[in-house]
């Protein structure tokens, strides 16, 4: 019996790689002359020019071809310290991986992913991989670091079409319950192992289909929506049941919820867009970058009811922000249609905190960038809608409490940028909503949810919680990790009974 995405084994711990006596054993690896395998060119996949791919929404990078995937992983030295599988928040075993992809058993390759990411799919394509695997590639000291994510990506993606994954082991019912809140990665992590040992899950989420902001959030053009749809067809198999447009608080009583069930997870993200603060922000054409980005991405049918009307033809359109959000929102205005879009961020390049790739890819399809510039102002035209942002020009100051140059700006240096639309992408915060649902769970001044990072415990008995709602804004691969880490602590609970 085939599924579509199995991870075999139990949950990893966040700070080592996983010991697993109960792993499947890897085939032997004879050394490997890593002198020659520097010498190996590197490949990479076939990328659309942008010119196409300003058309259209599909994703910028196809699959690599196997036998071009066998010449890259060929490229791995095999280092015994592995330093990409630890700088991995799931410690993905990279080099096992790698060694079972040269041979051409994308099967056994992919398991190996599988073995500790429920996500593999997804964190190949959306991971930053510079700071993180590929960041660690030794092989980088010297020539570009081997392909990590994309190969990830290219043996799951092998594997899913070519029969899927073996069945995971599902644990005989212990008879618990568990509700998750949120569907997002960190939902996903907690939900698929707690259903794996056996426990009862039921996953609450407020928006009408699953998926979190890998479905609400980001672009196709990053990564494609059936990956997303396959996941909760997993999840389902494993008996997980899902509860869409169900918001806990508004819908379902948290009461109720700490009543039907034996633990809570917590994984509700961070969703509240922080806002500019400048006049006028409210003007017909601001939208935040949710808003915007689900109206551009998803058909109406999949959003709540105040975002089902279509987004109106935009021809100048003003992205403010320097994350990964922004330049979801760069690239998608182009996909829109809109002729001249620009970015704008207060500081410089170097500061920027998305991945460089994203902001290469936004370059190449034709975006604008101003840097070391601040919006001062939204100026409206007829109708109160947007005619233009006033801006002024910054420059860097003393850093500031995040060890980044503080911007101060250049008197008289005001200018104004004309458009028709301005998206705002300039972070998000965690709802301040979980203040009177449960005033008794403590929260930071950010409204972050405090845990005990070990076993992700709040204050509350028998609730946990994960991702976003916890550390603020991050990755899909932390709330993962995150979500893995409160199964194996729930599973503890429910077994034990101890707190
Ligand atoms: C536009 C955008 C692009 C991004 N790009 C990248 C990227 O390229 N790479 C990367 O690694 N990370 C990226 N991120 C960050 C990443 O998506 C998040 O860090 C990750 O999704 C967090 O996972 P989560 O499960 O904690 O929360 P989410 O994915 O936010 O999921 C939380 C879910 O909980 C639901 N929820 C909230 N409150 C309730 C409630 N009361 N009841 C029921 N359900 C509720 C929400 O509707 C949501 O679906 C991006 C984020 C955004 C917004």
């Amino acid at each position: 019996m085939r599924w579509t995405g199995v991870p075999i084994s139990m949950p990893a711990q966040p700070d080592e790689p996983p010991d697993k006596p109960d792993r499947p054993a890897k085939p032997q690896r004879p050394p490997v002359d890593r002198k020659a395998r520097l010498g190996i060119p590197a490949k990479r996949p076939q990328k659309q020019p942008a010119e196409e791919r300003t058309g259209n929404w599909e994703e910028v990078f196809s699959l690599f071809d196997p036998e071009v995937a066998k010449a890259e992983a060929m490229r791995c030295i095999q280092c015994p310290a592995a330093p990409c599988q630890k700088a991995c928040p799931v410690h993905n075993d990279i080099p096992a991986a790698f060694w079972l992809l040269e041979q051409g058993d994308f099967d056994a390759a992919a398991n190996v992913f599988r073995e500790t990411s429920e996500l593999p799919e997804m964190c190949g394509r959306l991971c930053p991989q510079e700071r993180l695997c590929e960041g660690h590639c030794v092989v980088g000291k010297h020539a570009l670091p081997v392909a990590i994510g994309k190969l990830e990506t290219f043996t799951t993606e092998w594997q899913r079409v070519h029969g899927g994954a073996p069945s995971p082991e599902v644990a005989p019912s212990t008879g618990k319950r568990v509700a998750v809140v949120g569907s997002g990665p960190a939902g996903i992590g907690a939900a698929e192992r707690l259903a794996r040992l056996g426990h009862g899950v039921v996953m609450f989420e407020a928006w009408p289909e699953p998926g979190g902001v890998l479905l609400y959030g980001i672009p196709d053009f990053k990564q494609n929506k059936p990956a997303v749809a396959r996941k909760f067809d997993d999840l389902r198999y494993l008996g997980v049941e899902l509860r869409t447009s169900v918001r806990i608080g508004e819908d379902l009583e948290w009461t109720a919820l700490r009543d039907e069930f034996d633990a809570v997870f917590l994984g509700f993200g961070a969703s509240e867009g922080a806002t500019l603060g400048i006049p006028n922000e409210d003007a017909a054409g601001v939208y935040s970058a949710t808003p915007f980005l689900v109206r551009a991405n998803l058909e109406p049918a999949q959003l709540a009811e105040q975002y089902r009307h279509p987004l109106p033809p935009m021809r100048r359109v003003v992205v403010v922000g320097g994350g990964d959000t922004s330049m979801d929102c760069v690239r998608s205005a182009v996909r829109l249609g809109a002729q001249e879009v620009t970015l704008i961020y207060r500081r410089t390049e170097a500061e920027m905190q998305g991945r460089a790739e994203e902001r290469h890819h936004a370059a190449e399809e034709g975006v604008r960038f101003e840097y070391l510039t601040s919006p001062l102002e939204v100026l409206t035209g007829e109708g109160a809608c947007v005619r233009a942002l006033r801006c002024q020009r910054m420059r860097l100051g003393e850093p500031d409490d995040t060890s980044r140059a503080r911007p101060q700006p250049e008197p008289g240096s005001e200018f104004d940028i004309e458009c028709d639309a301005i998206v705002t992408a300039v972070g998000y915060n965690v709802d301040d909503e979980w203040g009177d649902i449960e005033p008794s769970l403590v929260r930071d001044r950010w409204d972050r949810v405090v845990v005990e990072p070990d076993t992700m415990r709040t204050n509350l008995r028998s609730v946990f919680a994960g991702g976003d709602d916890v550390n603020g804004a991050d990755l899909v691969v932390t709330a993962l990790a995150d979500g893995q880490r409160a199964a194996a602590a729930i599973d503890e609970y429910l077994r034990t009974g101890d707190w």
